[in-house]
């Protein structure tokens, strides 16, 4: 498939790189390909970056059939420009699409697509430190059409939005409030696809938490309400004693690329790392026996977010005295490190994006 290219006659003026903020801005292009049963996914397409018509019956906006992908752009100090494992959020892609009954995409034209996209607009990939192009891949259901079944047709598109530095004051580690009413996923559910309900869904206990003044929510099992599972937008580790701890992926948890990339480097420093099932009361336990020394979460937003305090039913376990531990520190440096080449990429994570569109 060829991609056909409309650049833009009117290029937007660039926002100020130190209030980028996240997702408010969006580049001068976006890429967008529609699928019907017929002729599959076809007419990829990147043209300037503009509204969409749709039908009122759209089927995604009444059942909510519709995923979505997030990863970065990074500046290198060289001006190269960087992807971070975007394969990865590409595979997960078809494994969200297969569990919400949407068609498969072409891994390796995606990734091209993706990377003449960002090509095009790569001056709005920004320069100042800790800041990225956000990059969002996303497919919706379009039938119009209000029969309950899945659509025929959808709309594959990719935007691109510059994002600020996470954490502009230095990293300040974040209060959880853990979750005991709602639940996020069971098995068998969604908890394991980036499909957009379950964020519709967590909107209720994120609320409830910020009311409180906690800045996240940790979601326990929805079954016995004992397990941990994850944060809103975050896989979660504990460093327990010298063992590093991980809830398993056992369906109801999004498999993070950055709990993929963690596990992997703590691995390779040749440290002790567990993915198994872990409960509050066994945290609050070590908590108790000055056992947990330290606890972050992770994902594409913020990399690596230490946390300094989780609230359970009221009981507040404190780690860390309100600085980053040691692993998380070290954690932090060395992601954020390759994916803006400073450091060896060791593990072949990063592909360069190519500046031939310009
Ligand atoms: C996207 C997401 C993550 C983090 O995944 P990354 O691939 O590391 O960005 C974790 N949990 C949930 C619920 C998510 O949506």
């Amino acid at each position: 498939m060829q991609i056909s290219i409309q650049k833009t006659t009117k290029p937007k003026p660039k926002p100020d790189q130190d209030n980028l903020g996240f997702g408010r801005y969006f580049s001068d292009h976006m890429f967008i390909m529609d699928y019907d049963a017929e002729k599959g996914w076809h007419s990829p397409r990147i043209t300037p970056y503009e509204p969409l018509q749709l039908d009122p019956a759209t089927a995604a906006f009444h059942y909510g059939q519709a995923i979505f992908e997030g990863l970065k752009a990074y500046r290198a100090a060289d001006n190269r420009i960087l992807l971070f494992r975007p394969e990865k959020n590409m595979e997960r892609i078809n494994i969200t699409n297969n569990r919400m009954c949407i068609p498969p995409i072409d891994v390796d034209f995606c990734l091209e697509a993706l990377k003449t996209l960002v090509s095009i607009d790569q001056d709005w990939v920004p320069t100042a430190p800790g800041t990225s192009l956000y990059i969002r891949p996303f497919i919706f259901a379009t039938d119009p059409y209000l029969g309950l079944r899945p659509s025929s047709s959808f709309k594959f598109m990719i935007i691109l939005s510059p994002v600020g530095a996470y954490y502009p004051q230095g990293i300040n580690p974040i209060s959880i409030y853990v979750e005991s009413e709602y639940t996020r996923a069971v098995k068998g559910g969604t908890g394991f696809a980036k499909t957009s309900g379950n964020y519709a869904a967590s909107m209720k206990a994120q609320a409830k938490a910020a009311e409180k003044g906690f800045v996240q929510v940790l979601w326990l099992d929805g079954i016995e309400k004992k397990y941990i599972e994850e944060v809103g937008a975050m896989n979660v580790f504990f460093k327990i004693n010298d063992e590093i701890i991980t809830p398993a992926l056992e369906g109801s948890i999004l498999p993070g690329i950055t709990r993929d990339s963690v596990i992997q480097l703590l691995k390779h420093w040749g440290m002790n790392v567990c993915e198994r099932r872990v409960s509050m009361q066994e945290l609050y336990d070590v908590y108790q026996a000055r056992a947990l020394k330290e606890a972050f979460g992770t994902g594409t937003a913020a990399v690596i977010s230490p946390i300094g305090e989780l609230n359970w039913n009221g009981m507040s376990i404190k780690i860390g005295q309100g600085e980053i531990g040691e692993v998380s520190l070290k954690v932090y440096d060395t992601l954020t490190g390759i994916q803006t080449g400073r450091f060896d990429d060791i593990f072949n994570w990063t592909l360069e994006v190519e500046s031939a569109f310009k």
